[in-house]
């Protein structure tokens, strides 16, 4: 069994620690957290071992009555492997506390991305964490990209990606996050951070990415246009892209027209938080003209990055191949609507 802790238990952090509990080859040591606010209280209810991130502030924990089993030191001494799931810039800090204990550990996209080895996608490049001391799992829109990206890639060669990414304002648990009643070019320069970003994964690859923020908190959508080396019918590229598991195409006869049925979907289908781990993608939106794609896909920003952390953590400790990691998360998760 691999013993994986996750520090910072927030957003991405308590999605995490679920997922790593429904894993057949992996335990939950436990998670950390600086303060005893709901999360912590919820994260014992659930019976998940609580550290102290922070040692000074114990006493907190204990004048709150949140039983702690004791402070991050000891949590990572006790894991194979640490998801770090703290804000961003936080993570750079930590890197200090797993080289100290000599303990692999898995960034997140608000990382920069000199912080890992190498940025990861399940997909994409698995292989490339064997081994490595540090991963960074990317950003919710770069997962999203590459996971389309790869297959277009390697069957008809990428020329050029042109992506408008159509951001959320903020997760719905935060509050002080805007726009409320905007539309603004974020930034207003090009290229936005995505196109980069995307390129840790794929050095090669010729991206431009333009980012808006929207008075929106449920998902991303991203109006995505590839140029393609070769001019395969939509229908080709619609049956290449029903293979990969992690893209999920919502039909015509759904009725479903945007984020908000999307995550209604979701609920319905008792998914937990209402998480979406897969791309949603529009099937009547894919089209060729000539040798250009398009397409609509939606992004669920709190849960899509799950299922490729839970890959990291077997791809870095090389326990299984890629081949078998995905399968496996997918299956235990309940990947693929
Ligand atoms: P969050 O603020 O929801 O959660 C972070 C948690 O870490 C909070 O509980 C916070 O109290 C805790 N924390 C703060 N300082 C800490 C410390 N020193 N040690 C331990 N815990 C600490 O943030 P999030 O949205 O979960 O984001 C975490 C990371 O994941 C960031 O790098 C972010 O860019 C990335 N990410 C976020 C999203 C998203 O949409 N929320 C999507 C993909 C990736």
């Amino acid at each position: 069994m691999l013993k994986v802790g996750v520090n910072g238990y927030g957003t991405i952090g308590k999605r995490v620690a679920d997922a790593v509990c429904a894993q057949p080859d992996m335990e939950l040591v436990g998670v950390a957290k600086t303060r005893p606010n709901f999360e912590a209280e919820t994260a014992v209810r659930n019976g998940y071992s609580l550290y102290a991130a922070l040692p000074e502030r114990v006493d907190q924990f204990d004048d709150a009555g949140v039983p702690l089993a004791g402070v991050v030191d000891d949590l990572v001494a006790e894991s194979d492997v640490v998801v770090d799931t703290t804000p961003s810039g936080i993570g750079a800090q930590n890197r200090e506390l797993y080289e100290r204990h000599d303990t692999p550990a898995i960034f997140q996209g608000g990382e920069d991305a000199d912080i890992a080895d190498v940025s990861f996608n399940a997909r994409a490049n698995y292989d490339e964490a064997t081994g490595a001391q540090f991963v960074r799992t990317v950003s919710c829109n770069t997962t999203g990209l590459s996971r389309l990206l790869a297959p277009l890639d390697e069957t008809y060669g990428v020329k050029k990606a042109r992506v408008t990414l159509v951001r959320r304002g903020g997760d719905p648990g935060q509050t002080g996050r805007g726009p409320i009643n905007d539309i603004l070019p974020d930034p207003v320069t090009l290229p936005s951070h995505h196109g980069p970003d995307v390129q840790t994964i794929f050095p090669e690859l010729n991206i431009d990415t333009l980012g808006l923020k929207v008075p929106a908190t449920l998902m991303h959508t991203h109006s995505v246009n590839v140029t393609l080396e070769s001019t395969p019918a939509a229908e080709e590229v619609r049956d290449l892209l029903a293979g990969e598991s992690r893209l999920f195409f919502v039909p015509k006869h759904a009725g479903i027209d945007g984020a908000g049925k999307l995550k209604e979907f979701a609920m319905d289908a008792g998914r937990p938080r209402g998480d979406l781990w897969e791309n949603c993608i529009w099937e009547e939106s894919i089209a060729v003209q000539d040798d250009d794609l398009y397409l609509f896909q939606a992004i669920h920003q709190e849960s899509d990055v799950i299922p490729e952390n839970i890959d990291a953590v077997r791809a870095i400790t090389g326990s299984a191949s890629k081949e078998e990691s995905i399968a496996l998360t997918n299956e235990s998760l309940g990947v693929g609507l």
